[in-house]
């Protein structure tokens, strides 16, 4: 939704949204921390638990590498280091030598010199793994929950290493899918780049970023980084090929985690609070029982839902019943039953989809009812934000055009000249080119080009 392009409301909307829900707690005495309260926790985990399913089908491994990092790992890569030095938290304390440490902003510098003595031959690849942690950067720019935090966690990321550069591009593909998989549980249909290599993640040779919206800008949301040998060469991490020559290996990243959360606040919350997609809530349905006691319902009808299918609410006065329909929707539960002991005599029951939709069921068909619209309220909100994906790109000719445009695809020669009157004259950034390259001349300079997204972004 977009709050009239208007920053500093978006801002109160966004705290008040997380806040309310009892997503979060805000009010923890670090700027750029905040606390999980269970109910925001539970969301976060059923996600987690998603992702950990997904990579262990695709037999990629967890690990867990120490949160402290020696400095003397990271400056092997100088490239990644000059791009993370200025944000690290330098640890204080006793360590042997007064070895000067680190806590992690990535994961690169602690696993990269233990992969190094792990690969020996082309046996030993390819090496996939992942973890899921917390990673540390100081934030001197404004900070926004789940989007811009001094503590990022809880956020998966894999690291690979290949025999062969088309080996690393496969993953590449696989990491785009387990990406596309993540976004349809959270109904999200998000916007997918190719980044210009000057963009790309320090020390990477491509990448394809994933992008969400977010009031009136596109939010970097999960990137699958080609690292090239690049790192290998840094780090030195060399195996003896089937050929019995030595060679680098070819080295993939990728990671997301928290911020996979924004995107369901920025796409499906309203003015009422958080809209949680089916596939992602931990709480699917309440069951809201007007002047009446389970119990005493249960003696009458069965209504063929197990226990944990629903929240239980049992209300008795006014104020009880507007409190639980109130916390319902700010925390986005998909839907809520209400039955009362007119509803009861008659054998139905209400049905009351955070969408929107309201229906009168009989109580007998609840389940099949329920089954029903929660696969329907997915695809909804799925569709919804690819309708409004596509309503804002909007293919420009002139800047006039692309200056108006939400997201503007123009031509671009490539040239970093180029990009720079771009920028500015669309007051925007690039984004990245389109997934399929597309020929469109330079918006510029009118020579040949490429298609390329660009917008405001966060
Ligand atoms: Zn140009």
């Amino acid at each position: 939704m977009i709050i009239e392009k208007d920053n500093l409301k978006y801002a109160e909307w966004w705290n008040r949204v997380i806040t309310d829900s009892e997503l979060l707690e805000l009010r923890y005495n670090i700027k750029g921390m905040f606390v999980w309260r269970p109910y925001g926790f539970a969301l976060m985990k059923n996600l987690n638990n998603e992702w950990d399913s997904l990579f262990a089908k695709n037999r990629i491994k967890e690990t867990y590498f120490p949160l402290l990092v020696p400095v003397e790992y990271a400056e092997k890569n100088k490239s990644w280091w000059n791009s993370f030095k200025e944000q690290a938290f330098y640890a204080l304390g006793y360590l042997e030598n007064e070895k000067k440490v680190f806590l992690r902003p990535t994961g690169e510098p602690a696993m990269y010199p233990m992969f190094k003595l792990w690969i020996r031959s082309h046996r030993d690849l390819p090496l996939r793994i992942y973890e899921t942690v917390s990673s540390f950067r100081s934030e001197t720019k404004s900070t926004k929950a789940l989007v811009r935090d001094v503590e990022i966690g809880p956020w998966y990321e894999i690291h690979t290493c290949h025999a062969t550069k088309e080996e690393a591009e496969k993953e590449i593909q696989l990491g785009i899918k387990m990406n596309e998989h993540l976004y349809n549980v959270l109904a999200i249909y998000p916007l997918k780049v190719r980044k210009p290599v000057a963009d790309c993640f320090p020390g990477s040779v491509g990448a394809v970023e994933f992008y969400t919206l977010m009031n009136d800008s596109v939010v970097e949301n999960g990137s699958c980084n080609n690292l090239g040998q690049t790192y290998a060469k840094a780090f030195n991490i060399q195996f003896v090929n089937d050929r019995q020559k030595k060679d680098y290996v070819w080295q993939t990243c990728t990671g997301n985690g928290e911020r996979f959360l924004s995107a369901v606040i920025a796409n499906h919350a309203d003015e009422k609070g958080l809209v949680i997609p089916p596939l992602l809530a931990s709480i699917r349905a309440s069951l809201v029982l007007i002047k009446l006691k389970k119990k005493e319902m249960n003696e009458k009808i069965d209504m063929g839902l197990n226990e944990d299918e629903f929240e239980l609410v049992e209300t008795d006065t006014i104020a009880e019943l507007g409190e639980a329909r109130y916390s319902n929707e700010r925390k986005g539960i998909p839907v809520r039953i209400e039955i009362g002991p007119k509803e009861l005599a008659e054998k139905k029951a209400h049905l009351l989809w955070r969408t929107g939709k309201k229906e009168l069921v009989a109580i007998s068909k609840i389940k099949d009812n329920l089954k029903k619209g929660l696969d329907a309220m997915q695809v909804e909100l799925l569709e919804k934000t690819r309708k409004e994906l596509e309503k804002r790109i909007k293919p420009c000719k002139n800047y006039d055009e692309a200056k108006k445009a939400e997201i503007a695809l123009i031509g671009w020669c490539g040239s970093e000249k180029c990009s720079g009157w771009i920028k500015s004259k669309t007051e925007k950034e690039i984004i990245g080119m389109t997934l399929e390259a597309k020929i469109m001349p330079c918006i510029e300079c009118k020579k040949k080009g490429e298609a390329i997204y660009v917008s405001k972004s966060y």
